[in-house]
């Protein structure tokens, strides 16, 4: 894409398609965002979270990474915006969920399958968030599927680390929520804790856990992304 195809794009965005939204955008201004939901989902372009959610401005608090990684609370392995931001959604914007978003064909994944250049070391660092997920094998497209989904769960489990995350799940007020989305079938699979595996959204039950449940007999809290109906609220 050249520089004039983003101009015309930008110009096109406040002719077309701000009028629509302009309402909902002055409300988000005068009395701020409230999103219910931290989305943490690979930088990936082929991931677009507004999609799958059906959501809209103001609803989706995101942070992107290669892979969908959740560094370590205790800061160990350097700055994190990661970090901060998971910070800032619970504990300044009180989000009630907290969605891991991995996917198929993920090339952060595919990475921890082979060597990654010298003069990337940020990168290979990063990788390292990653590690526990990979099995001993040859790589395959089985292996790196079952990689992409365990690596959600491990996020997961990291993010309980996190002792103003771990508070508040157990306490209900905030529920988790693993998916792995296949990219090449257009659907989510979300994680259910009872069984251990991923479910597609059209045969799930509720939207996906966290490795930890609030309710273990089963309740869900209220949820904008319950599979059964389809469509989030409070989408203006
Ligand atoms: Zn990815």
């Amino acid at each position: 894409m050249s520089d004039d195809a983003f101009l015309s794009r930008l110009r096109r965005f406040n002719t077309d398609y701000f009028p629509q939204y302009q309402a909902r955008f002055k409300d988000l201004v005068e009395q701020g965002q409230q999103p219910s939901t931290l989305f943490i989902g690979c930088s990936d372009s082929r991931l677009v979270p507004y999609l799958l959610t059906g959501s809209g401005p103001g609803d989706l608090f995101l942070v992107r990474n290669v892979g969908a990684f959740v560094p370590p609370y205790d800061g160990s392995q350097g700055h994190h915006g990661t970090a901060a931001a998971i910070e800032y959604a619970v504990l300044t914007l009180k989000v009630e969920h907290i969605i891991v978003c991995g996917h198929s064909h993920c090339g952060g994944i595919r990475a921890l399958y082979e060597e990654q250049p010298e003069d990337a070391p940020n990168l290979r660092a990063w990788l390292e968030l990653g590690r526990e997920a990979a099995l001993p094998v040859q790589l395959s497209s089985e292996a790196l599927r079952r990689t992409e989904e365990r690596s959600v769960v491990l996020q997961l489990e990291r993010l309980m680390d996190y002792p103003m995350v771990r508070a508040r799940v157990e306490r209900g007020e905030i529920s988790l929520h693993g998916w792995h989305y296949v990219i090449e079938a257009g659907e989510v699979h979300v994680f259910d804790v009872k069984t251990g595996g991923f479910v597609p959204a059209s045969k799930a039950l509720h939207s996906g856990d966290g490795p930890y449940l609030a309710h273990p007999e089963g309740h869900h809290p209220e949820s904008p992304f319950n599979a059964a109906d389809g469509q989030a609220e409070g989408n203006a």
